[in-house]
């Protein structure tokens, strides 16, 4: 009879770009599952392996540089390694860039669990011109080393049998695993904490000497974890004792002593076991990092490599979208023809067609963005782009990363805007980012401001107008960034070395699959609920039917029809709360079908004037029609603009937000009903002023 396999769990865990993931595919193939961490946005992927009678669960732990409370990624990381007690934690080095990589790993051997070291990316350290004492390594870490080139597979076979040999001789011990000494003065004082913490029942599961480093580190979540025990409160008097007194022998803050020793621990080892080759090559990147961060060719290059990945996303992809929408407008008049004339028809064409069609429009611009974004990441750009913006956006309570959900929102959509901030590390820089990116002026928003501002500014102004807009835009985002990292978000303050990795070409699979994951993401987390408020709003606008008056035009019934409609009637109740900011039921109706979707403030005026159906473009007739009623004013249509600026974003950005948010409905209601608030605070500021000094009210 067959004996069963015996079950282990192997964590895979690294700095973010060290090869995780690509070690990781190397050992479980196709055998893998995606899925999310409980309650976070964070992606768990497992790979499953059977080997010499074991059955190898993998879990490719999300990429952190550190395992401390500052962002959702270390978070998962670390409660995964805590709670869930992996058999073994094998850490993915980037050989290339050891002495940093170094520094999680002093974080992990703390946890007390099993430990291997897969020593990736050994073609870059010996393109450095140096080679590694790979035994010298494992001897002074007290567990194997195992080197590799993910990227050709090289040395992976070996990872398997590595890991189970030693689980096997019982040798995998983990207080074999080298840990930083962190010296006397910090020694005296994380002993006083452990005590303390090894009386408290409660924090049995913790280590004690992770726990007591964390607490004079200051971590947050460690404080709150052991004030929840009954001794709590104690413990953290005496951390908070103890941390003052190291301040005091050695001159510096706990956390910064603590870190630097972690440091001295890193480039200790480096130096123990790295050593240089004759033949230096030269090194490329040092040599491209002399442009790239140039003190006056940083931003020019910056900026246009923003660019490529702007014009890639929205002008290449331009095709791919284009056989898309054919295909769905083809889908509906086809399956349209099917069902016939009627309301059944209706549903099926505008609503649901309409609305799937509307979420996977977006997919392959996704798609094209995620590869883009791929390429500047894994190459090790994009965290160049990171350092060179990171002092203009701090300043706002931004990252140097935010600037390109910025640029992706901006003409383009908030869509992908929104999801292009996966690209940041920590969860308080993500909200922000997330937050302010629909402030942009989106493609589907252009066009309202072109209407409005060609309908009541002479022609020579225009343009002027339009770029005042813009500013206005981008000013009104980093307002509500440093807002809120000002107010809701302040206590959580991350500070992030930004780390430079050595530039290296990236593997057209580890791009697409990148792609892939990113964009297949969007398409099962927002398509679902997308599709169905669609329906919900076809349904508000095409309902209740109102006859057709044979003595009306098509465009006068199709007007009467919508303000008789569900939403027509709603814009009419919510009438009086507008007036105040100078506006009419019209607009009213057309700000609520703005929130569908922005590009439907058009033809809803176009609708609302009878017009019927607006054709791309051919606004002509209804910018005079609008210049042309009294119920409009200079001032009014400034005010207008306004508003649209600052209120909520459409429900496509809004449902993406909430889904990438963690499914908050705190951060939602800010969003939506928040800034449609704070719209109207701004438009009633400025229409009761421009009123009182009867600017542009003629
Ligand atoms: P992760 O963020 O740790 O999951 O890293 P990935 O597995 O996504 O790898 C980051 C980049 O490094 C990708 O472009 C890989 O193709 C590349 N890469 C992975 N392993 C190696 C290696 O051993 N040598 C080189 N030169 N590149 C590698
Ligand atoms: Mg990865």
């Amino acid at each position: 009879m067959e004996k069963a396999n015996k079950k282990l769990v192997v964590a895979l865990a690294g700095n973010p770009n060290s090869g995780k993931s690509t070690i990781f595919n190397a050992l479980t193939g196709a055998n893998q599952h995606v899925g999310n961490y409980p309650g976070v946005t964070v992606e768990k992927k497992e790979g499953f392996k059977s080997y010499r009678g074991y059955d190898i669960l993998f879990v490719d732990l999300p990429g952190t540089y550190s395992l401390s409370a500052y962002s959702q990624d270390e978070v998962v990381a670390r409660d995964f390694l805590i709670n869930n007690r992996p058999d073994i934690v094998i850490n993915v080095l980037d050989a290339g860039n050891l002495e940093r990589n170094l520094y999680l790993f002093t974080q992990i051997a703390e946890l007390n669990v099993p430990m291997a070291i897969v020593l990736n990316m050994i073609d870059v350290l010996r393109s450095q011109g140096r080679d590694v004492d790979v035994e010298r390594f494992s001897a002074l870490l007290g567990i194997p080393v195992i080197p590799t080139v993910g990227t050709k597979k090289t040395g992976v076979r070996f990872v398997l049998d590595a890991v189970i040999d030693r689980y096997e001789s019982g040798a995998f011990i983990k207080s074999q695993t080298a840990k930083v000494d962190y010296g006397e003065d910090i020694k005296i004082e994380t002993d006083k904490v452990e005590e303390l913490i090894s009386k408290d029942a409660a924090l049995n599961a913790f280590p004690k000497s992770w726990l007591s480093i964390k607490l004079l580190d200051g971590d947050q979540l460690a404080v709150k974890t052991v004030l929840k025990t009954a001794g709590g409160a104690q413990i953290v008097k005496q951390a908070e004792k103890s941390a003052h007194h190291i301040w005091e022998h050695t001159g510096r803050k706990a956390d910064v002593e603590i870190a630097s020793r972690r440091y001295g621990f890193a480039k200790s080892v480096v130096k123990t076991v790295i050593s240089e080759t004759a033949g230096k090559k030269t090194d490329v990147t040092e040599v491209i990092d002399r442009f790239a961060l140039n003190k006056y060719l940083g931003i020019p290059i910056f900026a246009a490599v923003m660019y490529i990945i702007f014009k890639f996303t929205f002008t290449l992809s331009g095709p791919v979208v284009g056989l898309f929408g054919s295909f769905f407008k083809w889908l509906g008049v086809f399956i349209g023809s099917l069902i016939g004339q009627g309301q059944i028809q209706s549903l099926v064409v505008s609503g649901i067609i309409g609305g799937v069609g509307g979420v996977l429009s977006f997919f392959p611009l996704v798609l094209f963005m995620f590869f883009a974004i791929a390429f500047f990441e894994d190459s090790g750009y994009m965290a160049r782009a990171a350092f060179i913006m990171d002092k203009v956006m701090s300043r706002f309570g931004l990252h140097g990363k935010s600037f390109l959900p910025f640029m992706i929102s901006t003409n383009g959509c908030a869509v992908p805007g929104i999801l292009a901030t996966r690209t940041l590390d920590s969860k308080r820089d993500r909200l922000i980012t997330m937050y302010c990116a629909p402030f942009m002026i989106c493609g589907a928003k252009f066009p309202v401001f072109a209407l409005i501002i060609g309908a009541f500014f002479a022609a020579k102004y225009q343009a002027a107008i339009m770029f005042i807009i813009y500013i206005l835009s981008v000013v009104i985002a980093l307002v509500a960034a440093k807002i809120l990292s000002k107010t809701v978000l302040k206590d959580e303050a991350a500070h992030f070395v930004i780390e430079l990795p050595p530039y290296h070409l990236p593997t057209i699979k580890g791009l697409l699959l990148k792609m892939w994951e990113r964009g297949w993401l969007y398409v099962r987390k927002a398509g679902t609920v997308i599709v169905l408020i669609s329906i919900i709003i076809w349904a508000a606008f095409a309902y209740p039917k109102t006859d057709a008056n044979p003595n009306l035009s098509a465009g006068e019934n199709s007007a009467a029809q919508l303000t008789n409609s569900y939403a027509g009637q709603f814009g009419k109740i919510i009438e009086p709360i507008f007036i105040p900011i100078g506006m009419d039921g019209k607009k009213s109706i057309a700000l609520v079908a703005g929130f569908a979707a922005k590009e439907a403030v058009v033809s809803t005026f176009g609708t609302i004037y009878a017009f019927g159906e607006i054709k791309h473009g051919a606004t002509g007739p209804l910018k005079e029609a609008i210049a042309n009623d009294p119920a409009w004013s200079p001032l009014k249509a400034i005010v207008f603009l306004i508003f649209c600026l600052i209120y909520t974003p459409c429900i496509a950005a809004a449902v993406v937000f909430f889904k990438e948010t963690g499914s908050s409905f705190k951060w939602l209601a800010l969003l939506t009903i928040g800034n449609t608030a704070i719209a109207w605070v701004a438009a009633f500021a400025v229409f009761q002023l421009g009123s009182l000094l009867k600017l542009g009210t003629g």
